[in-house]
């Protein structure tokens, strides 16, 4: 099944404890895209870039099998820009700066070849435009995931609300979940979420491993633990594009595939955090990622049997 991925294609400044990047590639829809291009059959991008975004990083998405048809270029203006620090446990960060630039007035164009897109990923960037391609779409999808952040909660609370209702799943952090419904209990947070529309919710606690709820089911996959943990840009991201980008595979949107799909997306965000940026995430194959995943099958799973 085909793939419709949003959101940014950016430059990023990430500074870690461990060093510091100048603008380096990044943006939502390319952590996402190259994630799930080692899953999903067709995956079909729809962003803004400005002249500035070199075209070898496009070819680069290319070479992965992602189709930029829907990527606009408007060459006489500059790429979005972010700039991050994170704190000593990397578990937390400040954005230092967020130039919007090209996507200050991004007006998403779907190619006619994209419509039959049965499952659509609305990336981190505006709700309004997160909004309109859900409207552009010809034929509502079998599944829309959505992914935001505080930055949005903070200057368009009620455009994300209007956005949240038309999902059916929001893949969101801890931190996120609590700012979204003034609760600090998830189990309380989650309720509260779902009530707003999207009848599955994700909560990613970074070290900590991610929740899936749905009705009053709830299930939880740990993070696996490594040894080194460079640059967390971008694994959550890279976690959604693992996710949806197997589902998209497998084409079953079940409570119990959508756990399988939470273990390919966390085995994706954790090779994500081993280098800066993109570059453990290009440079993947099948084999890798198929042992990475009985990684985390073997991490959790334990024969008991209660006497
Ligand atoms: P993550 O670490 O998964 O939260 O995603 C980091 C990526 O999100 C970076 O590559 C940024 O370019 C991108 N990003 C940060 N802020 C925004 C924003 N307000 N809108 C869209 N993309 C953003």
């Amino acid at each position: 099944m085909s793939l419709l991925v949003i959101g940014s294609v950016a430059f990023d400044a990430i500074e870690t404890p461990f060093g510091k990047t100048d603008k380096i590639i990044g943006g939502a829809a390319t952590y996402i895209t190259l994630s799930s291009s080692y899953f999903a059959k067709q995956v079909n991008l729809v962003a803004v870039v400005g002249g500035d975004f070199p075209k070898n990083d496009i070819a680069l998405l290319n070479e992965h099998g992602i189709d930029t048809e829907g990527l606009q270029i408007k060459e006489d203006q500059k790429s979005f820009f972010w700039s991050g620090k994170y704190h000593n446990d990397m578990n937390s960060r400040d954005t230092l700066v967020t130039e919007l630039n090209v996507l200050g007035d991004f007006d998403p164009i779907i190619p006619a070849s994209y419509q039959s897109s049965e499952y659509v990923m609305l990336g981190n960037l505006s709700p309004q435009v997160q909004k309109t391609v859900i409207e552009r779409m010809e034929k509502r999808p079998k599944l829309i995931a959505m992914d935001t952040m505080n930055f949005w909660m903070d200057i368009a609370k009620d455009e994300l609300d209007e956005t949240i209702k038309m999902v059916d799943v929001l893949i969101i952090n801890d931190e996120e979940a609590r700012q979204l419904s003034g609760e600090y209990s998830l189990v309380k947070a989650s309720k509260k979420i779902r009530e707003m529309g999207p009848k599955y919710l994700i909560i990613k606690k970074g070290e900590h491993g991610a929740l899936l709820f749905n009705q009053d089911r709830v299930y939880f996959c740990p993070a696996l633990p490594l040894e080194e943990v460079f640059d967390p840009t971008g694994a959550g991201d890279t976690f959604a594009g693992g996710f949806i980008g197997y589902l998209a595979a497998t084409d079953d949107i079940s409570f119990d595939n959508m756990k399988r799909a939470v273990i390919y997306g966390s085995a994706m965000a954790s090779f994500c955090v081993e280098k800066f940026g993109t570059e453990r995430l290009i440079a993947l194959d099948k084999k890798t990622i198929e042992s990475r995943v009985q990684a985390f099958i073997d991490l959790s799973q334990v024969e008991l049997q209660i006497t």
